[in-house]
């Protein structure tokens, strides 16, 4: 016992005496760095691209309300040796950059309604992937009126755009490149899905869900290789996402719990906090709950419920287990709570579904 703790201290001195050399020499703070780097440079995560599997990661699992480390609604797909992103909501780039999949590869981006915890990074995410090497520009698929977002983040970057091809050359960032493509998609309330997109064995397809009084508002289906994703966009329960999502292998809802947002309203209320009181009276109507959520899945038939775009975004799992009072009930299993970083993977040719954690 003696000895152990001998070595014990004997170890721990050793360790503090390298670091306050490390501390000391500019030298030696050079030459780990100089192993580092190298390390960090070659990490990639363009394995997530591997066409043996449909997958999806959630680049962002909060709503509007602030949380330390979730960023806001963004899902990234990895189908047909590209990444496709519904919806760019504040802090996703970082989310994406995160995953150190290589910007060149982005395929489009679809926006499931111009909420603003759904778009505020779309500048950021075309100027990114421009920068990465895209050699196109970026496709951006919407409801009507997708036109005037993209044309307004347009005008936001153009100053920095026009620094940029300054300071690295035209041939390096191409001017043309670095314009959006704004594509509107029609797709109406009580009707079949629209096709968005075809494209090497990848199929999009969009729906019209229920977010009143923003209309229209999307979701959307991937099908590829015989798997398949739903993203339901911001919802109240919507017949319309069951009906898509119908045999789906996964399906990223929604989730906002109304009981914890009542608590938050009674106590802004009690606080003579007006504004809050009024905006947690009035989000109820517009999203579903954790249970409607579970409920849609069953009816759907989905392998997998992916909770996202949490609200509010429970802090601890002590917040977690209460925001999801009342979901075991309804669906035992095949469901969790998404985090910024929650990876699916779905093997081609099989009906497995995988769930881990984007390697960071
Ligand atoms: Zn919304
Ligand atoms: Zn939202």
């Amino acid at each position: 016992m003696r000895r152990l703790l001998r070595l014990t201290v004997g170890l721990l001195l050793v360790g503090a005496t390298a670091l306050a050399v490390l501390w000391r020499s500019a030298t030696l703070q050079d030459a780990v760095l100089r192993r580092m780097i190298p390390r960090l440079i070659a990490q990639s995560g363009n394995a997530l691209l591997a066409d043996d599997a449909l997958r999806v990661a959630i680049c962002g699992s909060d709503a509007p309300l602030p949380h330390p480390t979730r960023a806001k609604a963004c899902v990234a797909v990895f189908a047909a040796g590209r990444f496709w992103v519904v919806d760019t909501g504040p802090q996703s780039w970082n989310r994406l950059a995160l995953m150190r999949v290589d910007g060149a590869r982005i395929g489009a981006v679809f926006s499931t309604h111009f909420h603003s915890d759904h778009i505020a990074e779309l500048g950021e995410l075309n100027l990114q992937t421009w920068a990465a090497g895209r050699a196109a520009p970026l496709r951006v698929y919407g409801p009507p009126g997708v036109e005037r977002v993209v044309a307004g983040f347009q005008e936001a970057y153009a100053l920095d755009t026009q620094y940029r091809v300054a300071h690295h050359g035209a041939d390096f960032l191409p001017p043309e490149v670095e314009r959006m493509r704004a594509l509107p998609v029609v797709a109406r309330p009580n009707e079949p899905p629209v096709t968005v997109l075809e494209e090497d064995g990848l199929l999009v397809t969009a729906f019209a869900v229920n977010h009143e009084p923003v209309t229209p508002a999307y979701g959307y289906r991937f099908d590829y290789r015989g798997r398949s994703v739903v993203v339901s966009g911001d919802t109240a329960k919507s017949p319309a996402l069951v009906a898509a999502a119908r045999g789906a292998d996964v399906l990223v809802h929604e989730a906002q719990a109304n009981h914890l947002i009542a608590m938050v309203g009674e106590a802004a209320a009690a606080a003579g906090r007006e504004r809050v009181t009024k905006i947690m009276r009035d989000i109820p109507s517009y999203h579903s709950t954790p249970v409607e959520a579970a409920e849609a899945a069953n009816e759907a038939g989905v392998r997998l419920l992916v909770m996202y775009h949490l609200n509010p975004p429970p802090p601890n799992a002590l917040i977690a287990k209460v925001f999801l009072r009342g979901v075991a009930g309804v669906r035992p299993e095949g469901w969790i709570l998404g985090d910024d970083g929650t990876l699916v993977t779905l093997p081609a040719a099989s009906n497995e579904v995988r769930v881990g954690v984007v390697p960071q």
